[in-house]
């Protein structure tokens, strides 16, 4: 009995939320974030669906910009966390890849490594998260400092990170943005703040580029609905089969740890999934799935290598049939609720195992 487990991709879903974001912000560069391989999508396919509509990428480091490069994706791609070696900015320079500089040690690199082509630039600051960035002492000397390099373009960007987008109740992103407009409005650069969730949900983080990421996977960006993300089309569907099923009777258990125990006489499917697949371990009992078409319940501890799901509400289930994990019926976000995690987690941590076929 094969396995069945894989992840379908949907590049047309990809394609049109890709579009929702361009609606949504018409007078932008929309940056297409694909680190992370493409959340879990598959970088390179992701980049050739998206290429003829982006102006550029976004990737979180160096070698995955180098990954594109090789697979012939001609568009620029920006470096999300920097480069930090003199050979990296020269292939940089040379291959239309942008660091985001950061901290001053990554613009005294640049300083002292005289490139042959333009190098252009993006500056993170850092208004309130704390994690990265230039702040209001170093970045005027930061600026002037790229600003001596005749190698460096000198339209540099200037951009910041939002942490708190996805709850739209909360004032740390208004608390953001003004900071943000303090620090840069004389400096008369172009601007980027919002990621998905802002770039749907605050207007006022629109500006010169945006760089939405979860959204083009089709996962809602909030914490709560909203109806900004009914529009959003899941671009992964996470399946597999089931390989065996059982009648247990009241009171028995199913799987380690004795964590689910029948209160009736159920049926049991064991489904060919587990946590190195990249199902999430701490899915609570009651998970949803989808057993060939009809709702079932995980029931029982996630494995390595399987799952257990109460099938007793479904008719006529087979050993074989197919089983959705998460995708067009059931959301990844309300799977990642019930495992205690999110979203983003789950579709990045789809594993290697698992092949991806794209339609
Ligand atoms: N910009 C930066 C700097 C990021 O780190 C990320 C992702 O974490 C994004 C944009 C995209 O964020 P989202 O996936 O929430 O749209």
């Amino acid at each position: 009995m094969p396995r069945n487990t894989k992840a379908t991709i949907h590049l047309d879903a990809i394609i049109a939320n890709y579009q929702l974001a361009v609606q949504a912000a018409p007078n932008s560069e929309n940056i297409a974030v694909i680190k992370a391989d493409a959340y879990g999508h598959g970088s390179v396919r992701v980049a050739q669906a998206l290429e003829p509509y982006v102006p550029a990428f976004a990737v979180a480091i160096f070698e995955e910009a180098v990954v594109l490069r090789e697979a012939g994706i001609r568009k620029p791609l920006l470096v999300l966390q920097g480069i930090n070696d003199s050979s990296e900015l020269e292939f940089a320079a040379a291959n239309t890849i942008w660091p985001m500089v950061e901290n001053d040690e990554q613009a005294k690199l640049i300083g002292k490594t005289p490139l042959k082509s333009a190098l252009k630039v993006w500056l993170k600051i850092d208004t309130g998260m704390n994690r990265l960035g230039l702040n209001d002492v170093n970045l005027l000397a930061v600026i002037n400092r790229l600003k001596r390099c005749s190698w460096v373009d000198e339209n540099i960007v200037l951009s910041s990170h939002l942490a708190c987008a996805s709850d739209l109740t909360n004032v740390m992103t208004n608390y953001q943005l003004q900071k943000f407009s303090q620090l840069t409005k004389k400096l008369n650069l172009s601007t980027s703040v919002a990621n998905s969730a802002a770039l749907l949900g605050f207007p006022d983080a629109r500006m010169n580029w945006n760089r939405p990421g979860i959204m083009l996977y089709g996962l809602s960006p909030f914490d709560d609905i909203n109806p900004q993300d009914k529009l959003l089309k899941p671009a992964m569907t996470f399946s597999s089969s089931v390989i065996a099923i059982r009648e247990v009777k009241k009171g028995e258990d199913v799987g380690y740890g004795s964590f689910w125990q029948a209160n009736k006489p159920s049926i049991i499917a064991t489904i060919a999934v587990g946590y190195a697949d990249g199902y999430p371990r701490h899915a609570a009992n009651g998970t949803p799935l989808l057993v060939a078409g009809q709702k079932a319940y995980l029931a029982g501890r996630v494995s390595m290598d399987m799952i257990t799901a109460d099938i007793s509400q479904c008719t006529n289930i087979q050993i074989g049939d197919p089983v959705e994990l998460w995708g067009k019926t059931i959301n990844a976000n309300e799977i990642a609720r019930c495992a205690q995690t999110i979203g983003y987690q789950l579709l990045t941590s789809v594993s290697q195992r698992v092949p991806r076929q794209y339609d």
